[in-house]
């Protein structure tokens, strides 16, 4: 099976675009959802998060302090770097688990920090939603109030513009309205059902 991997930074439209593949009836899972899912209380998961990051950083009723653990590995690449080994190993199982159960032409995996995080070569094909910065930082704020040097300063731990369009296969232009979007979606649809099914 044809696996994609969709990516992009903070506002770009990966979930947006997630919708419309969805609409389309393409399989998807997002490696936020597996994050949360894997931190949920009671998780195994959970409790080594614990044990590394302190009771700090569980709430009173037992659910993960999403909050205090940003604030923690915002400004310290060590321990975000100690976060990203508990996770990560434990997504991609989950992902490729899942690659291994879907029966489809081909599947997308939502992975907002692909190219930060190595994961390039779980898929086939790399589509990168592609925004200007100025615009993400537009969007994001409109949606979540985040102030602009909040969001200045996510941007600037995530891959640049230029390098995720360096490192991707497909391009979904999202400057536009969201019909501009389906229609690249739909394009990119028919693309990859032609290559999860070569003639002859
Ligand atoms: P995050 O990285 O924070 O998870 P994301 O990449 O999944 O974000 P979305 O949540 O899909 O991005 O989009 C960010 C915001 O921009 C949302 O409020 C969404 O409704 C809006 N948006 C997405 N595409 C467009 C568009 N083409 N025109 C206007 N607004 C858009």
């Amino acid at each position: 099976m044809l696996t994609i991997a969709l990516t992009g930074g903070i506002g770009s439209g990966k979930s947006t675009v997630a919708d419309r593949f969805t609409r389309l009836g393409v399989p998807i899972l997002d490696a936020d959802v597996l994050a949360h899912a894997l931190t949920a209380p009671g998780e195994p998961t959970l409790e080594e998060i614990r044990a590394v990051f302190g009771p700090g950083v569980i709430q009173p009723d037992g659910a993960l302090d999403r909050a205090a653990l940003r604030r923690i590995v915002f400004d310290d690449p060590a321990a975000r770097r100690r976060l990203e080994a508990i996770l990560h190993p434990r997504i991609r199982v989950r992902m490729l688990a899942w690659l291994g159960e879907v029966r489809a032409p081909y599947a997308i995996l939502v992975i907002p920090l692909l190219f930060e995080t190595g994961q390039s070569d779980l898929a086939d094909r790399i589509l990168v939603v592609d925004l200007p910065e100025d615009e993400q930082v537009r969007r994001v704020q409109s949606r979540s109030g985040l102030d602009a040097a909040e969001i200045h300063r996510i941007l600037a731990t995530q891959a640049s513009r230029a390098e995720r369009l360096a490192g991707g296969d497909d391009r979904i232009d999202n400057s536009g309205d969201l019909a501009a979007l389906e229609a690249q979606v739909k394009r990119l649809h028919h693309l990859y059902l032609d290559l999860a099914q070569p003639v002859g």
